[in-house]
């Protein structure tokens, strides 16, 4: 099992941005987590030049899944020798066969749902802006960078996902939809579910709060 006594695996559900990777950053940056973002580990390899690559560019968008068999893969070879750490997965589990499958070798403690609406959802993924450096995400509506387009941190100029767009939204939010629901009955069954309906500073709070940090 992957879990020492004082650590805790803590794994975010949400449709597209409904926050997973704003919460993971947190607890990455203030906490020291080891963040993992399959949807990251993805966009990395889509850089290189390679079939693999560019099969997965077309999943992503597509606003599809990459396959469970490759996406498992990645997540164990990326949790190798993070026993001792304290870890946020960041968008997976996203299927019941995924969650099974990280059940063989992971104890997850905290399984936080962020739930948010569809009109906000759909206004923040258009808004997205990330730092390609250090991956914050900001928002040209909801969370502006102090000097316009640049980072805070690193400076560097802010960039939008491919998979950003109105059309892949839609196709990505139908993605969630079909999927989502299993996975929370699934984790309601094992008792370490919590939905999640607060925003902002106070989701922030609420966090800390539940796992006593
Ligand atoms: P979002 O949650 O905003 O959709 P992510 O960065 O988590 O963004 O994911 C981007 C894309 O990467 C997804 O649309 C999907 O194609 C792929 N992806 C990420 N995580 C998984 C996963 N667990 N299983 C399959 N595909 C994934």
């Amino acid at each position: 099992m992957l879990r020492c006594d004082k650590k805790m695996v803590v794994l975010l559900l949400g449709a597209p941005g409904a926050g997973k990777g704003t919460i993971a950053n947190f607890l990455e940056k203030e906490y020291g987590f080891f963040h993992l973002a399959t949807g990251q580990l993805f966009r990395q390899i889509t850089k290189q030049n390679s079939v693999l690559a560019n099969k997965i560019k077309k999943i992503i968008n597509a606003g599809k899944l990459v396959n469970d068999t490759l996406t498992n893969k990645l997540v164990k070879n990326n949790l190798v020798g993070k026993k001792a750490e304290n870890i946020v997965l960041d968008g997976y589990p996203r299927n019941v066969m995924q969650a099974k499958y990280l059940n063989k070798f992971c104890k997850i403690d905290y399984v936080f749902d962020l739930c948010v609406k569809e009109n906000i959802i759909i206004k923040r993924i258009i808004g997205r802006r990330i730092c390609p450096i250090c991956q914050t995400i900001y928002n040209i509506y909801y969370k502006k960078p102090k000097q316009w387009n640049h980072c805070n941190f690193d400076h560097h100029i802010l960039i939008k996902r491919d998979d950003d767009t109105i059309q892949t939204i839609k196709l990505r939010l139908q993605e969630y939809k079909k999927f989502n629901q299993p996975l929370v009955t699934y984790y309601q069954k094992k008792g370490i579910y919590k939905k999640i309906t607060l925003m902002g500073k106070r989701l922030i709070t609420q966090i800390e709060k539940i796992l006593k940090l």
